[in-house]
């Protein structure tokens, strides 16, 4: 089940404005670093304990029960203007969920602060704007504040006192003022993003920091984003393989797991993997492997279309998404759908799948844990919706990938054979009326007799009334001599189709 998780935070800004400076206080003053009364290592994050607002003043109300106090973790990652961060961008992931921008009240927004605004904006981070070194304009602070805004919305960032999004908060890193409002405000931020994840799950993550040690070999900082770590578990970074021998949280603590949010450092890997790296890929190889499979079924067959096992929560929400799906397969014709039902995603689902070489697509249904299995060993696809688009995009990125391996062919067109007439001793043009997309003279077509593929071939020879013509397109009569000939009736369809 999805929990709330502690929100991960990065800090970004031009050169001097003061990033290490803040990560250093917050990371001395914060009470989570103390905890382990440890030596808090650099491993590229660390992570600190906020209390609530209003827990505060509960607090101070009834000391003598501070344990009714809840507080909040922040996970730091302290590498200012991280390289991961960029790398991720370009992966479609983010590392961070809440970005800080420090912008030094003196210098004003400079050409890393306007590249770091453009790096938040692509990467859909909420983004939090943090005035620094405030202790250095104690008289005009006001005015500087007020330049300050105006180039911060020069670069398009809403700020919230002019009804926008972005909070702004003054501080000085130096004397610590105005940083546990900071800490405040990332708490709010975090909270009204709803950053969640399931613990339950294995873990997803990314690697910050990765490097060779001399003694206990290569080493590697993950920040789990999702699911939880596991002493013994098998892993894969990019393309760094192990068995975690050890786990170590950045007080230098071992661990047995590393849950959401956690920045741990990672011991047992065989090779040193690359900053950006993605823990969770074997997922990713499994869904590949799984492709894979579905590949050497659709070569196997005689039809090649993507054959498509539906589960879904209700009826109503079936026929939705068959309707939905028929239109994609209006233009592209290359969905079969072989089976449609209610219900969680269950064993037989699963051996019929791997039968008929067909992807398990399910809706507001759960997969049962011994069909998951079942599905791993048979290398069978299954994906599971709550959004109807979600699944659409996915299904079309499947056929996708299946059309540019060339194991899909989409239909281009149709045509019905409404006449017959002989063409010297053995050959007869079929006279045809186009009714779906286009025909073309040279592409490959087959003849469907009563929904029965019976034949394959090509277009030699296309006409119109008398004209030889490249194409005709739906709604027109036309000619057509096939090479090599084959047998057909009247009422049987030509369809064209083509492989890339
Ligand atoms: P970074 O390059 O953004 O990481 O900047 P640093 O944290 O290294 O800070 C650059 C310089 O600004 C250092 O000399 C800091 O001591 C100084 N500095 C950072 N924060 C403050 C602040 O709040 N007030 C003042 N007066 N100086 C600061």
């Amino acid at each position: 089940m999805n929990e709330t998780r502690p929100p991960i935070v990065t800090i970004l800004g031009h050169v001097d404005h003061g990033k290490t400076t803040l990560l250093d206080f917050i990371r001395k003053s914060a009470v989570a670093s103390k905890e382990h009364g440890g030596i808090t290592q650099h491993i590229g994050a660390y992570q600190i304990r906020v209390q609530n607002i209003e827990d505060k003043g509960q607090k101070s109300r009834k000391s003598h029960e501070s344990k009714s106090v809840t507080s909040n973790l922040i996970t730091f990652i302290d590498t200012p203007g991280h390289a991961a961060f960029e790398k991720m961008r370009s992966r479609g992931a983010k590392v961070a969920d809440i970005a800080v921008l420090v912008v030094a009240i003196d210098d004003g927004v400079m050409p890393q602060t306007v590249e770091a605004i453009k790096h938040i904006q692509e990467a859909k981070v909420p983004l939090i704007v943090a005035v620094n070194k405030i202790d250095l304009f104690e008289i005009d602070k006001k005015i500087q504040l007020a330049k300050l805004k105006k180039q911060l919305s020069d670069q398009k960032i809403n700020l919230e006192e002019y009804g926008g999004d972005v909070p702004l908060v003054p501080i000085s890193a130096k004397t610590g003022e105005g940083v546990d409002k900071l800490l405040e405000t990332i708490n709010l931020v975090a909270e009204l993003s709803e950053i969640k994840s399931d613990p339950a799950l294995p873990a997803a993550g990314v690697v910050i920091e990765a490097n060779l040690d001399k003694f206990k070999g290569p080493i590697a900082t993950v920040l789990i984003r999702d699911g939880t770590l596991k002493k013994g578990d098998q892993i894969m970074l990019g393309g760094a393989k192990g068995k975690i021998r050890g786990l170590f949280d950045f007080n230098g603590k071992a661990l047995d797991t590393a849950g959401p949010s956690t920045p741990v450092e990672v011991l047992g890997l065989k090779t040193v993997p690359s900053v950006g790296a993605i823990l969770g890929e074997l997922a990713e190889v499994k869904e590949a492997e799984a492709i894979q499979s579905l590949v050497d079924k659709l070569k196997q067959g005689s039809t090649k279309t993507l054959k498509v096992l539906i589960k879904a929560d209700k009826q109503g929400s079936l026929e939705a998404i068959q309707a939905s799906l028929d239109k994609l397969n209006e233009d592209k014709q290359v969905i079969d759908f072989k089976f449609s039902g209610t219900g969680d995603i269950g064993d037989k689902n699963i051996k019929l799948a791997s039968t008929i070489g067909a992807i398990v697509v399910g809706f507001n249904v759960k997969v049962v844990p011994t069909a998951a299995k079942l599905a791993e060993t048979e290398h069978v696809l299954i994906r599971t919706y709550n959004i109807i688009y979600e699944l659409l995009d996915d299904i079309e990125e499947v056929v996708q990938t299946l059309l540019e391996v060339g194991q899909l062919e989409e239909v281009t067109g149709k045509a019905n054979i409404i006449a017959e007439f002989p063409h010297g001793k053995i050959e007869k043009i079929a006279g045809c009326r186009t009714i779906e997309g286009m025909i073309a003279k040279g592409q490959r077509i087959r003849i469907v007799h009563e929904g029965k593929i019976i034949g394959e071939t090509k277009i030699k020879s296309l006409k119109k009334v008398k004209e030889e013509v490249n194409k005709v397109e739906k709604g027109n009569d036309c000619g057509m001599l096939f090479d090599p000939p084959v047998d057909f009736v009247i009422g049987d369809i030509v369809e064209s189709f083509r492989v890339i």
